[in-house]
This record gives structure tokens, C-alpha cells and sequence, in this order.
């Protein structure tokens, strides 16, 4: 398909759905994503052909849930998996992203790396003798995929972390577990910076695209092994989309994580990366105009993997 052809197509997906944002709300418990704007909508595809896009595709947001795959590579390359899954397993959990119900109830470690609990179980593996020398891992593997240097939103950061008390809840109960070693508080702000860097939707189609290409970055340089990157992507299918992930596999069949600033990064294996951006969510947490447009976009190109 030429790119002409694709760009009317991603067009006609943000006349269609756009308006389907009235009825999700923008999340308000991390009070600065409060000033969201609901209607912003945006879709872009990277491809063998470089870049397609429709709609507000440029403005900033923060990576939120999306950054636990980029965290997840880099401990899965510093530490190898069976350390990482030592510490945190490979089963959906159908709870919401931030519950901390079955920690007790079932094995002490989270279920899952796309799970809050599991997330920050991932972040406390990050190497370094400094808060800043292990999220600086993070950063420089995006900024390779990237091709530019990687910030995060101040305001957004601060904001989270004088409000998210539950993330510091998981974050103590782990550590009375055993599964998180060394200091809370370190930990739980890694977390709160690896949420806090910014993005444009763009840009999560390009990082859609490094992964839909196992792990090779624009410039043609491999950044992660073939392997790392298939197993983020099959917890994207799993996991990715909270506890809609069951819908979304089989209306979209894409790998895909989703963020709470509205962000969705999705990865067609062998062919494209995508990115679409819609600050208002639903009940789950998903951009209601972004699963929309993927599962419609998926439907049109038969994209589905299964
Ligand atoms: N920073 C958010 C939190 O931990 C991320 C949640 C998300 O995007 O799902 O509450």
C-alpha cells in the first residue's frame, strides 16, 4: 500500500472516532494529568517507508504504563530472565493496573511486569549505585530508538510522586516479601520518573517500530537481542491493555501497551509500529478514541497476528 493511500486511511480513522472521547474522562488521580486536553487525537505509523500521520500527532505527553517495557528490556538484558522472573511472573492478572490484592492472596511475587506492583518489582533490578545512574539506562536506550535525548515532565513527575501512595504501598509490601531489595523510596521514584518522560505519538510509533523489527534501531544498528524483544511483545498481547487485553487480542490482535496520559504504542511484527494518542480514557484506563482507531485500523488492514 502506498503511503498516499494509508495517510487517507489514517485520516478518515481520526474523522470517525475523534468525537467517541466525550465519553471517556482524562485521568485525574495524578492530579497534573488533569490538564489533558480530552479531544486531542492522533494516529501515526512508521513503516518500511518511514512515517504516515494523522491528527495531533506532535504534541507531548508522558510514556506512563508504556515505559514498563522500556524498563523491562533494559533489566531483562542487564539481569538475564530467569533473575527477572524470580522476582516477578508471566500470568495476566484481569485486575485493575494499580491493585494490590493479589499479592497477598496468591504467590508473594506480582504476576505480571505490566501490573503496577510488577513494574516497580522490575525497576528495583535496574543497576546503578544512584537513583540517576540506573534511570539514566533507560533513558539512553530511548534516546538510541529515539534519535534525540530523552526529558521527563517535571510537572508530572512531582505531581505523582507527592500523590501516589498506593505505587508506595506495592512498593512496601514487596519489600516485605522479599521481592524488592534495597530503598523503597528509590525505587518508587524511578518508577515516577520512567512515567514522567515525555513523548509525541510519532515517537511511539517509531519505538512501535523498533520492536515490530525485533530490536533495530532507525540509524540500522541492533539495540536488544531478537529475544528480549519477543517476550516484551508477547506480555504487550497478554498484558499490554490492563485487564481489556482479552478484548483488544481479539478486536485487534496487536501487541500493545497502553499509558494513562492517553498514549498507545502498538507493534505489528515484521511490518509497522504505531502510536495513537486521545487523553480521555475508559473505564480500564485505555484511550477510548486510540483502541477504537486501532481496532478499526486493524480490521481495515487485517493486521490482526492471530
Ligand atoms: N504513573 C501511573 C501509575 O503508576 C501509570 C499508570 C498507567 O499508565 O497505567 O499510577
Amino acid at each position: 500500500m502506498g503511503q498516499a493511500h494509508l495517510h487517507e486511511i489514517l485520516e478518515s480513522l481520526i474523522d470517525q472516532h475523534r468525537s467517541a472521547y466525550t465519553e471517556g474522562e482524562v485521568a485525574s488521580y495524578i492530579p497534573e494529568l488533569k490538564k489533558g486536553n480530552p479531544a486531542l487525537a492522533g494516529i501515526a505509523v512508521w513503516g518500511p517507508d518511514g512515517l504516515v500521520a494523522a491528527g495531533d500527532t506532535q504534541v507531548p505527553f508522558t510514556l506512563q504504563s508504556i515505559s514498563k517495557i522500556i524498563t523491562l528490556m533494559v533489566v531483562l538484558e542487564q539481569r538475564g530472565e530467569a533473575e527477572v522472573f524470580s522476582r516477578v511472573g508471566p500470568e495476566p492478572t484481569g485486575d485493575p493496573f494499580n491493585s494490590i490484592l493479589k499479592l497477598e492472596i496468591s504467590e508473594r511475587r506480582p504476576l505480571n511486569p505490566m501490573i503496577n506492583a510488577g513494574a516497580i518489582a522490575v525497576c528495583s533490578l535496574l543497576i546503578g549505585n544512584t537513583v540517576e545512574e540506573r534511570f539514566a539506562h533507560v533513558t539512553s536506550l530511548l534516546a538510541e530508538i529515539l534519535g534525540r535525548e530523552v526529558f521527563i515532565d517535571e510537572q508530572v513527575y512531582q505531581s505523582e510522586k507527592a500523590t501516589g501512595h498506593r505505587n508506595r504501598a506495592l512498593a512496601y509490601f514487596l519489600k516485605d516479601t522479599g521481592v524488592l531489595e534495597g530503598d523503597v523510596e528509590e525505587v518508587v521514584d524511578l518508577y515516577f520518573r520512567q512515567c514522567s518522560i515525555l513523548v509525541t505519538c510519532e515517537e511511539l510509533a517509531r519505538i512501535g517500530f523498533f520492536l515490530a523489527t525485533k530490536g533495530v534501531a532507525l540509524t540500522g544498528k541492533r539495540l536488544l537481542p531478537p529475544s528480549i524483544v519477543r517476550l516484551v511483545t508477547t506480555f504487550m498481547v497478554t498484558c499490554g491493555m490492563y485487564n481489556a487485553s482479552g478484548e483488544f487480542a481479539i478486536k485487534a490482535g496487536i501487541p500493545a501497551k497502553s499509558g494513562v496520559a492517553g498514549g498507545i504504542l502498538a507493534a505489528v511484527p515484521g511490518q509497522f509500529g504505531i502510536g495513537t494518542f486521545g487523553p480521555a480514557l475508559d473505564s480500564k484506563g485505555n484511550s477510548v478514541v486510540g483502541f477504537r482507531i486501532l481496532c478499526d485500523l486493524s480490521r481495515r488492514l487485517d493486521l490482526s497476528i492471530f
